[in-house]
């Protein structure tokens, strides 16, 4: 978790003095300088708490009530705040602000997916994909605008790497989809899981995404279960280490092959962090807490990776993964049929070999489930998510027509 000490970095700054020579001459204008205010999504609850105390000068427990009007009420005018005196909420008026991400598509599918386009800045879109189950309503939530990891198979990596998202604008996009879904935390859960798997590698923007995730898990945020928030990664080993001290979140692996080789060609990171030091990583991640699993996440794309010599080099690795954490099932595998975009060089194998693959796991004893598409019709599977993409696909141009209209009816508002 990030201390106070971090707070100096995200607190409130000010903004450049005004010259001296220039605001004593009664005959120079002063041009107005407004003072950067903090945006209270950035704050994980021990700043905010921080923030309380040292920025405003109060009692460390008003963060408490503030924390709960954004994240379960989704109030984010402090003056509708109505539990805060008067002079609180005008000098939170002064101090900060509650800014998420604005919505620049909205769209919903036939089977009750529903993906945001959300606007990061004047230039920058990413995607949040929510995706309701039985019993279960998960979001997928992006850490990145682009990426730079490059996986041959992945629409993302296609725009190469724009920016990290701040924390306000990752737990934004939590904030914006239960909103939507009329999500009360500990009363109506609509929204029960969180997958960082949308754009971007997350252990890349290792702070912001484990303060977003404390958010998420904290009972005056989304008061998510560790084990219901899941971290995905193409396999930064320090950084899983490092997660492993700070955080005790779901972690999943985005495998795809089972030897190096492959792998190294699907996802280059392999090359600098291969199979045997991920998997070693893996192990001490499940080792710190008993009963620990991992999930490892595999792409099947026709004749690439969906061989049965290729499901046989999966169980050997999965299984050396159980017997190094001394826990049967430890290893859990999802088998993701490649989902085509344009200009990709992979195919989906058909069903009957996704079928096959499934069951040479499955007659070794190993639970792999197929992961179903979903949102088809709204281009909202997994290895879809593409934001602002420099290309001219039917999507480009209706995502700069939105952003269009969404700048002309700010300039107007
Ligand atoms: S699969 Fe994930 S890590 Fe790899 S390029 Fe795509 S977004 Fe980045």
């Amino acid at each position: 978790m990030s201390t106070s000490r971090d707070i100096n970095a995200t607190l409130v700054d000010t903004a450049p003095a005004v010259p001296t020579n220039a605001a004593a001459r009664a005959d120079v204008p002063v041009p107005k300088v407004e003072p950067k205010r903090t945006n209270l999504f950035d704050l994980e609850r021990v700043q905010l708490e921080d923030f309380f105390e040292q920025v405003l000068g109060e009692k460390r427990y008003r963060a408490h009530q503030v924390m709960k009007w954004i994240h379960h009420r989704y109030v984010t005018d402090f003056s509708d705040m109505t539990d805060l005196g008067k002079a609180l909420r005008a000098k939170l008026e002064q101090h900060a602000h509650v800014h998420a991400p604005s919505v620049v598509l909205d769209k919903a599918s036939e089977d009750g997916t529903h993906k945001w386009l959300l606007g990061m800045d004047a230039k920058n879109a990413i995607e949040t994909v929510f995706i309701p189950d039985k019993g279960r309503g998960t979001l997928c939530v992006s850490s990145q605008v682009g990426c730079a990891l490059n996986c041959q198979f992945c629409s993302t990596a296609t725009q190469g790497f724009n920016r990290n998202l701040s924390t306000a604008e990752i737990i934004g996009q939590v904030w914006i989809a239960a909103r939507h879904l009329g999500n009360v935390p500990h009363q109506q859960r609509r929204l029960t899981n969180v997958v960082m798997m949308g754009m971007g590698e997350p252990l890349a923007n290792f702070d912001n995404v484990v303060r977003a995730m404390s958010i998420m898990r904290d009972d005056l945020g989304y008061g998510l279960a560790n084990k219901r928030v899941t971290l995905s990664t193409a396999g930064m080993v320090p950084q899983i280490d490092k997660l492993g001290e700070l955080s005790d979140v779901s972690l999943a692996v985005s495998l795809h092959a089972a030897n190096d080789e492959l792998r190294s060609e699907l996802v280059p990171l392999n090359k600098k962090y291969p199979i045997e030091m991920l998997m070693d990583a893996c192990v001490r991640y499940a080792l710190r807490k008993p009963g620990t699993s991992v999930t490892f996440e595999y792409t099947l794309m026709k004749g690439v990776n969906d061989q049965p010599q290729h499901a046989r080099q999966l169980v050997q690795l999965m299984r050396s993964f159980d017997r190094s954490v001394q826990m049967k099932g430890a290893a859990k595998v999802n088998l993701i049929p490649f989902n085509p975009f344009p200009g990709t060089r992979f195919e989906r194998p058909t069903d009957q070999a996704i079928r096959a693959f499934q069951k040479l796991l499955n007659d070794t004893g190993m639970i792999a489930p197929v992961r179903r598409t979903r949102g088809d019709d709204i281009d909202a599977a997994c290895g879809q998510l593409k934001g602002q993409v420099m290309d001219r696909t039917r999507r480009n141009s209706e995502f700069r027509r939105s952003l269009g209209q969404q700048e002309r009816g700010d300039a107007a508002a």
